[in-house]
């Protein structure tokens, strides 16, 4: 059986717009898996230090076979590929891939917990996750065009083919 993944994409280091069309590539590329639509790329500030770049964000979707686990695997080895260092919390990286939602899953592992924490807080999630399926309602029951309101505006930014 499979499920709907939506991954959260993040850049700020390396050229980060080529880094999303990258990991694009390698999602695309993953076992039981058919990536269905990515949104706009969005600009955004930092969330942590803010002595880093902007970041690149944008959501994708994923129709995969994979079990959430072996998926976030994946995410990470992807991130790993594309040369991730972790030095600081919400520090500088070339990639990050946040799953953020798999299904109607609620998921609270030591490794893993879904719907991401910080799904309802981050205006670079909830734009792009509004702009591939506004009608989504989270696995509490709340619909996100509820929480869109309160987001501010982000620029898209041009998209390099
Ligand atoms: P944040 O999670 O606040 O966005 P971050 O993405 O920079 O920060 P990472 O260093 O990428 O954090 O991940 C830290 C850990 O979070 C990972 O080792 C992973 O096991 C765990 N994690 C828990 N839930 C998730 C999830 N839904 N998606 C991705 N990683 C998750
Ligand atoms: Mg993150
Ligand atoms: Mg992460």
């Amino acid at each position: 059986m499979s499920s709907l993944a939506f991954i959260g994409l993040g850049a700020n280091l390396d050229a980060p717009a080529r880094q999303l069309w990258q990991a694009l590539h390698h999602l695309a590329a993953l076992p039981q898996s058919r990536l269905l639509q990515c949104s706009s790329f969005y600009a955004s500030k930092p969330m942590g230090p803010q002595d880093q770049p902007d970041y690149v964000n944008a959501v994708a979707v994923l129709e995969t076979g994979l079990e959430p686990l072996a998926l976030l695997d994946a995410l990470q080895a992807i991130e790993e590929r594309q040369g991730r260092v972790r030095q600081r919390r919400w520090g500088e990286r070339t990639l990050d891939l946040d799953l953020l939602l798999f299904g109607d899953q609620r998921l609270d592992l030591p490794r893993l917990q879904v719907p991401h924490y910080g799904l309802k807080d981050r205006d670079f999630v909830l734009l792009p996750l509004w702009e591939l399926a506004p009608e989504l309602v989270l696995p509490d029951g709340q619909p996100l065009a509820a929480l869109v309101p309160e987001a501010e505006a982000l620029a898209k930014v041009a998209e390099p083919l």
